[in-house]
């Protein structure tokens, strides 16, 4: 539950950065004379902490400053889980990617991947989108999004030119990257993946904010780190679709924190992301589970109760 707010020597004083957990994301607020902006929210879990971690930044700077908007990179359940409570609290827009604002107005939880990864999303309306190649001012400087499709096809990742701060979402954590989703179902990631890398390399940023994580500054070591440990996936497809499985169990009780063995097997066993994953494993949906829920017991990430597992 320790959500600190930090503010590292490497932000300017019109950013603050907020590190959560796994569950969130973290949080970055932006401050200008006439309002601020958030990137990403955290998971729906979290959502109150979201809320009064925000309005606490917006307190501190300048008395208290309106929150504008909220921008996403991307709509992942944990990114985008603290929208609906902070359209509440504070009115704020809602700007999502272009690339995923359809399936946001029809509110799609197939397209969303939240079926697909047995996780929870609480429904919010987008205000307006943001598109690769697109600019947005905040915290007194100019930003620019760069598609970062790998992780998710639709993300995106801020970069400030003048100040050299990279917002890498998930495309790029001091040790890592998140899960490369779209070869689970079969499809092109990994190259993506490595483009993505190239780019980020290109930009030179003099620091980085991840998605998770803490804030860093050297960028070429991180590159370094996650350009092997793609190569390594890419090599092992099979090995990356049980580790994606463990991560989204462990995930799934990070949220739930006990349920029965049985009951996410048949709340889990036809979402899509499960069932694809399993087939690269070439084992039932139901066998995948029981085998990821094993591992992540034996390596002490979560504990059995009797049926029930328990994040441990
Ligand atoms: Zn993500």
């Amino acid at each position: 539950m320790t959500a600190p707010v930090t503010g590292p020597a490497l932000l300017p004083a019109s950013m603050r950065f907020i590190q959560r957990d796994w569950l969130s994301c973290n949080q970055l607020v932006l401050f200008d004379a006439e309002g601020a902006t958030l990137i990403d929210s955290g998971y729906v879990k979290n959502a109150a902490e979201t809320v009064a971690l925000v309005r606490a930044a917006l307190a501190t700077n300048a008395g208290a400053l309106p929150l504008t908007r909220v921008i996403n990179t991307h709509l992942h359940s944990d990114h985008c889980g603290g929208n609906a409570a902070l359209a509440s609290a504070f009115g704020c827009a809602i700007i999502v990617p272009e690339a995923s604002s359809r399936a946001v107005a029809d509110w799609d939880e197939e397209a969303l991947t939240y079926r697909a990864t047995g996780q929870r999303c609480d429904p919010f309306a987008a205000t307006g989108s943001i598109a690769p190649g697109d600019t947005f001012r905040a915290g007194g400087v100019e930003w620019m999004a760069h598609a970062a499709p790998g992780h998710d096809p639709e993300s995106l990742i801020f970069h400030c030119p003048e100040l050299a701060v990279l917002v890498s979402a998930d495309a790029l954590w001091e040790r890592g990257f998140g899960v490369i989703f779209p070869e689970l179902a079969g499809e092109s990631g990994f190259a993506e993946q490595g483009a993505v890398l190239d780019l980020i390399e290109s930009l030179q940023p003099r620091v980085v904010v991840p998605g998770h994580g803490p804030v860093f500054a050297d960028a070429p070591a991180a590159i370094r780190h996650a350009r092997s440990r793609l190569a390594a996936m890419a090599a092992d497809p099979v090995r990356h679709a049980r580790s994606a499985l463990k991560v989204l169990i462990k995930y799934r009780l990070l949220d739930l924190e006990r349920e029965r063995l049985d009951a996410m097997i048949g709340e889990l066993a036809t979402a899509r992301i499960m069932v694809d994953a399993a087939g690269l494993l070439e084992m039932t949906p139901a066998a995948a589970l029981a085998w990821a829920a094993d591992e992540l017991v034996a390596q002490g990430q979560l504990r059995r109760d009797g049926e029930w597992l328990v994040d441990a």
